[in-house]
């Protein structure tokens, strides 16, 4: 048998040691060929009588990453050729045989009636943690990097090979539940509290490990295979069963408001597998795997949260030939609310990082924040002290530019004000290196006005954060019109290094995702301006997907913000640029009330010192919300949350503020949360079709107001039948014709 994945040697007790090592690879991960190689591995375990065990481990420095996505994509390509050509019975017949082909391959390794140890050196999810769930032990080498989970919810999938029937046998069912419907990637304290893993041990000792337990245990079956078998929950139909099976429907009810139809089927897979044998459960589990697999939802997630946003994290955007940069030090400038953050992901990342602000009591202040924030992990248990102490010693506040001398890059986080933001650039850009490249995270000036304070606008670039800086992964990278190849491709590095996402986009006013996020918020405005009720709109826009409410976020990010960012765009574009019943609802609330959101514990909700938020029942003294909240279509609030974004996203592909697709997608996700079930902005109006989408935007505009009036260029390809990634490859050069 000749083999490139794996190899397989035979020591003198018999026990065969299989190594998965693929070449050209930094991972394992289930591809046709790896699939090829194993079934061969199990029928030789089967039929070799030398065999007397398998210890299954993997030459990387991980286990198993899981199945490779594209061979899902390609099976699903594959159906709807099959559909075409022979119709959709005997496509289907063909997929699920397809799609169960890994799930058989495990079952039949499990009944070799020879004992198999998966000997977890490190890393093993989905299909990979699957095939160690499979094996009668799980023998793991101490590390800390190790997770063990099914993460395949998260790409709009369910596990399908054999994941949702053997967690469920092993732990109790509202466990596996919470293990597989959230995706958990569990460390390894965690998992052997679970008794997922029977042995962690130091890695040297791994293999002798791992074939002690086969020889201790010749006749090892799975506990499903022996008689008497129990399920460690309790049957279904049970007091205990009684206890969980409701209340999981209505937990993932509540959280995914029926949104995610993976989460529907890990339930139904789990819940009906468990009432039948065990090989019947694995045919159920195929049968909804299949059907997810068909999903829109799969489709849009796998593209936009795996293949995209997997191609952005390599650097897709970076310009090649410009040699990586090496950041050793930096300097953030701001020790506020963003400065503090962008220094603590920095130093977190290896990075020495002058943190600068006015004065040094400033800059300490910035620093104490990082404290704070690190100390909070530690307490949670995320992180070590050691590792805290280590992060702090990084960061040095200061407020004397000559320490500036050595940095390799700076960040500016001042106040969001034109002359401050002058004052800053000038004083920096006299003492750095002549070839450092200096970006600013201001979130409303053009950054190509913020470059003519620099005596080199080509090493000028935009790097806009979110906040909070160190829980969302998205970074906006922005092209001034003279950025040069050399500075978009060191803040793409920088990016890379404290492990963001980039999406790289040309200058506007609002840049791109506070452009669609702008719009989200006024729509609830404009909503509660109508006579919706507060609530109504706020739970609408989560039933529409939405992570929390547009009044929520508005709240989150300051209304005297959006009162100033109004009055901002009154007095530059003029007042047919703003809606007036959104500025007087925000004049009532920030001007003549002083609710300004959470910060001051007054917004749309009240927030009580120690207690829970609640919306502000003053509200109806500024609006009198409807009496027949019946009167609104439902199906039209919803939508009008959604398409409200993804037509500002058209716009700003039209206006060569995106020029790459892929990044309105994941950007969408990861920047504001939008719907991530429609695999983002743009991927949602592709699969609702853009014919489909104008006539929708045309129908709101007439009922709801011109704001809804489609694009040029969105009726052009409406006309034309053509879709955003039909229409723009993706890749395309990283920045418009100016
Ligand atoms: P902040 O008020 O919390 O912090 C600003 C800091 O800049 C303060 O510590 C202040 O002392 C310091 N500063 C002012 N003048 C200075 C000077 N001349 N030299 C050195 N330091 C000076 O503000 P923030 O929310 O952290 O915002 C900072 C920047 O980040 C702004 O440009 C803002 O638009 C942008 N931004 C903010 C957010 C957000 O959610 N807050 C998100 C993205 C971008």
């Amino acid at each position: 048998m000749s083999m490139t994945n794996f190899k397989l040697e035979i020591d003198s007790d018999g026990i065969a040691t299989v190594t998965w090592d693929m070449p050209g690879r930094s991972m394992n991960v289930w591809n046709e060929d790896a699939i090829g190689e194993f079934a061969a591995i199990v029928e030789r375990l089967h039929t070799d009588d030398t065999i007397k065990g398998m210890v299954i481990t993997s030459g990387k420095e991980t286990f198993c990453a899981g199945a490779d996505l594209t061979l899902l994509s390609t099976m699903k390509a594959r159906f709807e050729r099959l559909t075409i050509e022979r119709g959709e019975k005997p496509a289907m017949k063909a997929l699920f045989e397809e799609a169960s082909k890994l799930g058989q391959m495990f079952r039949r390794l499990e009944l070799a009636k020879k004992p198999v140890v998966a000997a977890l050196n490190g890393t093993a999810l989905g299909g990979g943690f699957e095939l160690a769930l499979t094996a009668h032990g799980r023998i793991a080498a101490q590390n800390d990097k190790t997770r063990l989970g099914l993460p395949e919810v998260k790409v709009g999938l369910i596990p399908g090979a054999g994941g949702t029937q053997r967690i469920p046998r092993l732990v109790p069912a509202q466990d596996a539940l919470q293990l597989i419907v959230q995706g958990q990637e569990l460390k390894l304290d965690r998992a052997s509290a679970m008794k997922l893993v029977d042995k962690v041990v130091p890695p040297a000792d791994l293999i002798a490990e791992a074939k002690a337990w086969i020889k201790a245990n010749p006749k090892a079956a799975a506990p499903w295979d022996r008689d008497g078998f129990k399920l460690p929950g309790g049957p279904v139909y049970s007091a205990g069963g009684s206890q969980v099976w409701p209340a999981a429907a209505a937990i993932a009810r509540r959280e995914t408001n029926g949104n995610y139809p993976a989460v529907k089927a890990i339930l139904s897979a789990v819940y009906e597998g468990l009432l039948v044998p065990f090989d019947t459960a694995l045919r159920i589990e195929a049968r909804y795997f299949t059907s997810v697999l068909r999903s829109p939802e799969a489709a849009a997630m796998i593209r936009t949260l795996f293949m995209s946003m997997g191609e952005l994290n390599k650097g897709a955007r970076r310009p090649p030939g410009v040699a990586p940069s090496k950041l050793q030090t930096i300097a953030v400038i701001g020790a506020g609310f963003m400065g503090a953050g962008i220094a603590q992901v920095s130093a977190r990342a290896g990075m020495m990082v002058y943190l600068v602000d006015r004065d040094e009591a400033a800059a300490q202040k910035g620093k104490e924040h990082i404290v704070q924030a690190l100390t909070d992990q530690v307490n949670k248990g995320r992180m070590k002290a050691a590792e805290k102490d280590m992060i702090l010693e990084r960061v040095r506040p200061t407020a004397n530019y000559e320490d500036l001398r050595s940095v390799d890059f700076v960040v500016e986080a001042v106040f969001e004000n034109r002359d401050v933001k002058k004052d800053v650039i000038e004083k920096t850009l006299a003492v750095i290196g002549k070839d450092v490249i200096f970006a600013s995270n201001t979130s409303t000036l053009p950054i190509t006005s913020l470059a003519a304070y620099s005596s080199r606008p080509d090493d000028f670039v935009g790097v806009h954060f979110f906040s909070p800086v160190d829980r969302m992964m998205l970074v906006e990278v922005i092209l001034g019109k003279k950025t040069n190849d050399r500075a978009l491709a060191t803040a793409m590095d920088f990016v890379k290094a404290i492990r963001k996402t980039p999406i790289v986009v040309n200058d506007s006013r609002g840049f791109f995702a506070n452009r669609c996020v702008l719009n989200y918020v006024r729509e609830g405005h404009i909503m509660l301006t109508e006579g919706v009720p507060a609530a109504m709109v706020e739970n609408l826009a989560r039933m529409a997907g939405m992570p929390v409410g547009p009044l929520s976020l508005n709240d989150e990010v300051a209304l005297d913000l959006a009162w100033k960012i109004l009055q901002a765009t009154k007095t530059d574009l003029g007042v047919k640029a703003v809606d007036e019943r959104q500025e007087s609802l925000l004049e009532e609330m920030v001007v003549k009330r002083e609710r300004f959101g959470r910060k001051n514990g007054k917004g749309f909700y009240d927030y009580p010192q120690g207690g829970k938020k609640s919306l502000w029942p003053g509200i109806v003294d500024i609006i009198k919300p409807t009496d027949n909240p019946d009167k609104f279509d439902r199906d039209d609030l919803m939508r009008r949350f959604l398409v409200t974004q993804a037509l500002e996203a058209a716009r700003c592909v039209e206006d060569g503020v995106i020029t790459d697709m892929r990044e309105a997608d994941v950007g969408s996700i990861l920047g504001f949360g939008f719907s991530p079930f429609t695999g983002g902005v743009l991927t949602y109006i592709d699969q609702m079709g853009t014919e489909a989408f104008v006539a929708l935007c045309e129908f709101f505009a007439k009922k709801y107001g011109k704001r809804f009036k489609p694009n040029k260029l969105l009726k052009e390809m409406a006309e034309k039948n053509e879709t955003f990634y039909g229409r723009f490859a993706s890749g395309a050069g990283a920045r418009q014709a100016a």
